[in-house]
């Protein structure tokens, strides 16, 4: 086994309250220890232990690694039209999700694999070692079963949505394709994925069709996460918390008691601003969320309709500025918060036993990441402790 010291660093988030101060679990003037692919030791520099090589951080902040939580990054095409129109406040009829659709049935297993390389690669340059990510786009049994086989290749958690919205040959049968959802589409379907999500919202799945599809999902291994709440009000994050999902994601339009559900049981809302700030629509109050004892997530939704961005740090800065979150609450959300969201242990932290997945920061505080938006501040990234950009 080889260990590898990052020296000098000037300020260290664990997000282990047990080794440094505050949720954080701040460690100034640190070392991080790691052996092969897992953290061995995290603390002040002075008590680090012996290493085979080091990397000196030069007094700038590390990171763990961002767990981007919600993506859906095997598409083709690209929907630049509809952003533009929707920007410059001109109507846009097209198809939306269904022009991603059609683009992504038409592509080959090739193109979609090294788009989805091309993104991947773009997350990991901004510091993001973990990330979901979905079909949805495809809406046939061979579709999503390939667009899951090519999501499996590059990603580290994989989700079925063939439940993303009702495929066009199905308009006018919305029972007949949840029937195709629940049986030969997640017949083909499960084996390549850990997760089944389903997007309950007004024109998608009412909640007695989302309750059908993420049961029959559960009922074959797969485990509920679910799109809830982000256009209306609606009954999507009382059916996660009841089903007991991972995470209900958008929660933009909530009750109070979503609210309470989400406080009392053990569902992750996880945010989304990139999707807001793309579509010109109101923020979730992630404030109120905290302040309900509520477990938050920030994820990026990177997909090319509602939120063409890859970028974490952008998501935290936009959290900080526009959700009323603190710096320290977003920084946490966006690698501890979406472990949670991914029922992850291993990743989202720097301590003893987790992966070394870490981003060094062009800067002296992970609060630059707020502080600076839009400035590139990931200088370099380790991921299972190898030093990947
Ligand atoms: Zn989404």
């Amino acid at each position: 086994m080889t260990a590898t010291a990052v020296t000098r660093i000037g300020s260290l988030v664990t997000n282990d309250p047990g080794l440094g101060s505050g949720p954080l679990g701040l460690v100034e003037d640190a070392t991080l220890v790691f052996e092969d692919e897992r953290v061995v030791w995290a603390g002040p520099a002075a008590g680090a232990p012996d290493a085979d090589t080091s990397y000196d951080a030069g007094g700038r902040a590390v990171v763990p690694g961002f767990v981007d939580s919600h993506s859906h990054l095997v598409f083709a095409g690209d929907r630049t039209e509809e952003f533009n129109a929707r920007m410059s406040g001109r109507p846009y009829s097209a198809g939306g999700i269904r022009t991603t659709v059609e683009a992504t049935r038409a592509a080959s297993d090739e193109e979609l694999s090294a788009n989805l390389r091309r993104y991947v690669a773009e997350m990991r340059a901004q510091g993001t070692t973990t990330l979901e990510t979905k079909s949805g786009y495809g809406l046939t049994p061979d579709q999503e079963a390939r667009a899951l086989r090519v999501a499996a290749e590059h990603a580290d958690e994989v989700t079925y949505l063939g439940a993303h919205i009702v495929a066009p040959e199905y308009v006018d049968d919305p029972a007949g394709y949840v029937a195709q959802v629940t049986g030969p589409m997640l017949d083909a379907c499960a084996p390549y994925a850990r997760w089944i999500d389903v997007f309950c919202e007004e024109g998608a799945f009412d909640g007695d069709q989302a309750r059908a599809i993420l049961t029959a999902g559960q009922a074959r291994g797969l485990k509920p996460r679910v799109h809830a709440n982000q256009l209306s009000f609606g009954p999507g994050v009382r059916l996660a918390v009841e089903l007991g999902a991972a995470s209900a994601d958008h929660c933009t339009h909530l009750t109070g008691s979503d609210v309470d559900a989400l406080a009392e049981g053990e569902t992750v809302a996880t945010l989304l601003p990139g999707c807001e700030f793309s579509t010109r629509a109101v923020y979730p109050d992630a404030r109120r969320l905290l302040d309900a004892g509520v477990t938050v997530a920030l994820s990026t939704d990177c997909n090319p309709g509602s939120s063409f961005t890859s970028s974490m740090p952008f998501c935290v800065a936009v959290a900080v500025r526009e959700m009323g979150m603190t710096p320290d609450e977003a920084v946490w959300s966006a690698t501890a918060g979406g472990a949670r969201a991914l029922r992850r242990e291993d990743v989202g932290r720097l301590a003893p036993g987790a992966y070394a997945d870490l981003a060094l920061l062009d800067a002296p505080s992970h609060v630059h990441l707020a502080y600076r938006p839009g400035v590139p501040l990931v200088r370099a990234v380790w991921r299972r402790g190898e030093l990947i950009g």
